[in-house]
């Protein structure tokens, strides 16, 4: 075992698919996906291509290419709504020469991945007061304030999709076509469930951002990007390598909008975004098999994951939250966060999802455990009570 070898304690992950946790773990099939893909060399555009056609039959989108991660999709769908298909923009970025450049976003949306849309040179312009967040109020943003927000300079729209997330993002989808600006939505992790790969799409969403890592089960440092052709064309063309000679250079059909360029861009702003052919080959098959697999028999699975986990720690505190993951609560009480640590500092080491622990509740994801480990994690909590 690698780990043992490098002298790397593993852990049991209760805290779900967590990139300070490692993630998840991959199906065999995807690991051996990445294992052969590392046996030979292939063109990365036309590897692109091929995970382009495995993502428009999964998302319904009209294109789509892996990243780096979700992260790395928001950034690079920021370049692509920055630059579009203008190798002297592409060239320019972060700077935009014309000053338009940013990104409306509803003010309870921002969060710190929002940061891509500025690497990659944006500029975020909050709208709306979410009273309904603190208090006073009842009312978070309207599509009209977002309207309002639009002028000359204005790139896109950005949109975090949460259960929560407001005005509805088919109104913003509408608010956007109106002027002819694109939305870019991060829903790096609102799987499952999975026909989530295609709602955000149909309720006019211009690009979508997916993690790979967290639950379709792809490699860790991978993610999707998908939406419109031309936005998905010009953001592989701000990721790919392009030391290639423009006189030969010829895109494939899955990104043909690349044909209408006047001339190609150097390394762009998404070269530090790399993704190398195991991650492609790797989140193909992982999203093929999230997407065939019956979401009633997934959450199932977990369930019993959970169920497990009660019945070796006995009933007491315990319940299961709702989905669309199902969790299992623990309430503990005042001491909920030192039990935390002695969780941690035991032997393997659990990590748990501390989302309630405010509320002395700690939370158990069966996403990126093993069956087995349900049953650890049961033990220990039978011997800390
Ligand atoms: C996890 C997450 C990301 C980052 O995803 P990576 O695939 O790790 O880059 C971005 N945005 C949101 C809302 C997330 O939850």
């Amino acid at each position: 075992m690698i780990y043992e070898t490098l002298g790397v304690p593993t852990i049991i992950n209760a805290a779900g698919t967590v990139t300070r946790l490692s993630g998840g773990t991959m199906a065999p099939e995807v690991a051996e996906a990445m294992r052969q893909a590392s046996l030979a060399c292939v063109d990365m555009v036309s590897l692109q291509a091929a995970a382009c056609r495995a993502i428009r039959a999964a998302t319904g989108a009209e294109a789509g290419i892996v990243t780096s991660g979700a992260s790395a999709a928001v950034l690079l769908g920021a370049g692509a709504c920055l630059a579009g298909l203008d190798p002297g923009k592409m060239n320019r970025l972060p700077e935009v020469a014309d000053g338009r450049r940013e990104f409306i976003v509803v003010r309870s949306q921002r969060n710190m991945y929002d940061r891509a849309l500025v690497v990659a040179g944006g500029r975020l312009v909050e709208v709306g007061i979410p009273d309904r967040y603190s208090g006073p109020g009842v009312r978070d943003a309207s599509a009209w304030e977002i309207e309002e927000a639009i002028g000359p300079n204005t790139a896109g729209i950005y949109y975090l999709a949460q259960s929560q997330s407001k005005p509805a993002l088919h109104e913003v989808a509408a608010v956007a076509r109106g002027h002819g600006l694109p939305v870019l939505v991060d829903a790096a992790g609102q799987l499952p469930p999975a026909s989530n790969l295609k709602s955000y799409l149909a309720e006019g969403a211009d690009l979508v951002c997916f993690s790979g890592g967290k639950a379709i089960g792809g490699p860790q440092s991978s993610g999707i990007l998908a939406g419109r052709a031309d936005l998905v064309a010009s953001a592989l063309l701000q990721m790919l390598d392009l030391d290639v000679d423009p006189d030969t250079w010829a895109p494939p059909a899955e990104f043909s909008a690349l044909s209408q360029l006047r001339g190609l861009p150097h390394h762009g702003i998404g070269r530090s975004c790399k993704t190398g052919k195991e991650e492609i080959a790797g989140l193909i098959v992982a999203l093929q098999r999230f997407s065939a697999a019956d979401p009633g028999e997934r959450l199932a699975k977990l369930r019993a994951r959970v169920q497990a986990m009660i019945s070796a720690a006995g009933p007491d505190g315990l319940s299961i939250t709702d989905t669309p993951v199902p969790m299992l609560a623990w309430s503990v009480g005042e001491s909920a966060r030192r039990v935390a640590a002695r969780l941690w500092a035991g032997a393997p080491p659990i990590g748990c999802n501390m989302g309630r622990a405010d509320e002395g509740v700690l939370l158990f994801n069966p996403m990126a455990i093993t069956d087995e480990q349900a049953g650890e994690i049961g033990r220990r909590i039978a011997s800390l009570r």
